[in-house]
């Protein structure tokens, strides 16, 4: 069945409320007419009954008037009977017609004689007057007639008062019908602007929505198409936008919302059209007609600027930062839709530029957003095909020189493209959902692995596991874990789950309870890239950790005033009683640093790189095997 569009529909109902109206009052004007057929017909007949005793009581007082012929008699009778009713005239007329007395209103008699053929009939019904007729009769012989006649004036008085009366009511419903009708048409007038309203506009900024914006731009490209024009659509992703939400909840992050629309309205000109249309995502339409040109990189580089600022809310100041992408018509595309996946293209490459950033559309672009698509779509069965494989970083121990454990990191053996890092599929996987399924899969290879280790010899190596802020949202996250310990039977102190900073801060007090039952397992805690969220010092000593792991930037940057924050964070850890381990140790000189802070475990390209699981073996073994003949030496 073909679907009705919310207007047409609209324009359905008003058609069928004025058809309703029209039919309801020709309802009431045929019902109306109909009953004062009715009621005339009773009243007709109430009177012509009423008129005919009057005539049979006074054809039962007459006999004696006709017999002897007693015309003063007849005329008292008849006088009496008139005077109390509307009688125009009352005559007595002898059987073979001819009159023996009259009592007469104003107007003529109605005969002198009375005709052969009235002699039979009772009554005759006109148009003015009413003339009835009776026998008179003694020992069944008639001796004469009583004809009485009535004017009709009052008849139609009467008529027409309750004629007025039903047309009065009649017209009463009808107008009070019309009324309500005229009401609930307004209301649903009301209530048709408002749905048309909300149907366009984002209820939290008040900014055209996406479907308002579809609009808008098909309009202006049809504009432009006409005038030789340029419509530049710049497309803002507001980055890692959900922490706020996260943090500080939805009321307050619908406040910064607000106030970053305000923000872009004020960058922008009024002739521009701004749009919410998603979550985080906003976009500008820039339309220009003749030979002026869009220029969408200083639009872009405006937005960033003002962004810049700091919003504030009550006590708190945040930073919001985007991630812009632009395309031109009729440069980039000659549609909406091509013109919208361009500028699309573009902002997912100033996210992969490390986010807080804008491009404007490049036809390369175009093929990493069409890699990104294929690679979206064929992780989808990365698992089922088994294309996905654990490699192992090693983990030293400063003091011993022995590999006391390895964080394990996804690979992706892809068909066609080969070796896909993680840091391009991660994101992939996040955005889509997939890291729900990829990190259990993760979980329980890694689990196997090291059980397998246990039996090879390499007891109580420590296996890091990375988890994803969907997994810490996942309710079933703890069972899960539970069930791979118990399948693996790998024991609880050598599964280490690795946690950053900022998932850990995105959702604070039931993280703490999460991460309680997990340690009540007997599972070792690590946070992971220490140092590049926002943790309080407050929050860490509540946290259940075993081991810190501090960020690769620290490590890289250790002769450019990172020595002295490593410093404090090994001092800190180290009084809480948390292990900590170096990330990203590359060179001899980092390693000497850390091992004179008394950091306690470094994981780097010096010592290794992530290793398949058989290489790790060999690698562990030539480890032990360096370390025991450094022993004997
Ligand atoms: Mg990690």
């Amino acid at each position: 069945m073909k679907k009705e569009s919310f207007s047409q529909l609209m324009l359905r109902a008003r058609g069928e409320g004025a058809g309703s109206l029209f039919a309801a009052g020709l309802a009431l004007l045929v019902s109306s007419i109909l009953m004062i057929l009715f009621l005339s017909l009773m009243m007709r007949t109430d009177l012509i009954n009423e008129q005919l005793i009057k005539a049979r009581i006074i054809a039962a007082n007459s006999p004696a008037v006709l017999l002897f012929e007693d015309r003063d008699a007849g005329r008292e009778m008849l006088s009496s009977f008139a005077m109390s009713q509307p009688i125009e005239d009352a005559s007595l007329f002898f059987s073979n017609g001819k009159l023996l007395v009259q009592y007469s209103g104003e107007d003529s008699p109605a005969f002198d004689v009375l005709p052969e053929a009235w002699r039979q009939s009772h009554y005759k019904f006109g148009m003015r007057q009413l003339i009835v007729v009776q026998s008179v009769s003694v020992d069944g012989k008639d001796i004469g007639y009583v004809v009485l006649r009535f004017g009709l004036g009052h008849f139609y008085q009467r008529l027409l008062g309750y004629v007025s009366m039903i047309l009065i009511v009649a017209l009463a419903a009808f107008l009070i019908m019309k009324f309500s009708l005229s009401r609930m048409e307004k209301m649903v007038n009301k209530a048709e602007s408002n749905l048309e309203y909300l149907a366009h506009t984002d209820p939290i900024t008040q900014l055209p929505n996406r479907h308002a914006f579809n609009k808008k731009l098909a309009e202006s490209l049809e504009l432009a198409s006409q005038c030789r024009g340029e419509v530049g659509l710049v497309l803002l992703d507001l980055d890692n936008f959900k922490v706020v939400n996260d943090t500080m909840g939805h009321q307050c992050g619908d406040e910064l919302l607000r106030m970053f629309a305000q923000r872009l309205l004020e960058t922008t000109r009024s002739a521009d059209t701004v749009c919410r249309i998603g979550g985080d995502e906003f976009v500008v339409i820039v339309s220009r007609i003749g030979r002026t040109s869009v220029d969408v990189l200083g639009i872009s580089k405006r937005i960033l600027t003002v962004m810049a600022e700091p919003f504030k809310i009550g006590v708190h100041e945040f930073f919001l930062t985007a991630s812009v992408g632009s395309s031109l018509y009729p440069w980039d595309a000659g549609d909406s839709e091509t013109l919208i996946r361009k500028a699309d293209a573009a902002m997912y490459s100033a996210k992969l530029k490390g986010k807080n950033t804008f491009e404007t559309f490049m036809p390369e672009m175009d093929q990493i957003a069409q890699r990104r698509l294929a690679l979206e779509n064929s992780l989808r069965r990365a698992l089922e095909r088994n294309e996905l494989v654990l490699h192992y970083q090693p983990q030293i121990d400063l003091r011993s020189r022995k590999v006391v454990g390895a964080e394990a990191l996804m690979r992706w053996n892809h068909p066609e493209y080969g070796l896909v890092s993680p840091a391009e599929f991660i994101p992939v996987a996040e955005e889509t959902g997939l890291i729900v399924a990829l990190g259990k899969w993760a979980l329980q290879a890694a689990c196997q692995q090291a059980a397998a280790w246990n039996e090879a010899g390499f007891t109580s190596m420590r296996i890091a596991v990375n988890l994803s802020a969907r997994q810490m949202r996942d309710p079933d996250l703890m069972q899960y874990i539970e069930n791979i310990i118990r399948l693996t039977g790998l024991p609880p102190a050598q599964l280490e789950l690795e946690i950053t900073e900022g998932i850990m801060m995105e959702n604070v007090h039931s993280n703490i309870k999460l991460l309680h039952g997990l340690q009540k397992e007997g599972i070792c805690l690590a946070i992971d890239d220490f140092g590049t969220g926002y943790s309080s010092m407050a929050y860490l000593k509540r946290f259940p950790i075993d081991q810190l792991k501090i960020d690769r930037s620290f490590v890289q940057d250790i002769h450019a005033g990172s020595d002295a924050i490593i410093g404090a964070i090994l001092a800190m850890a180290h009084s809480l009683g948390i292990s900590v381990v170096a990330e990203g140790v590359e060179t001899e000189d980092q390693l000497h640093f850390l091992e004179s802070m008394a950091c306690d475990s470094v994981q780097g390209f010096y010592f290794s790189r992530p290793l398949p699981s058989d290489q790790f073996l060999a690698y562990c073994q030539e480890m032990a095997a360096e370390s025991s003949r450094q022993l004997a030496s």
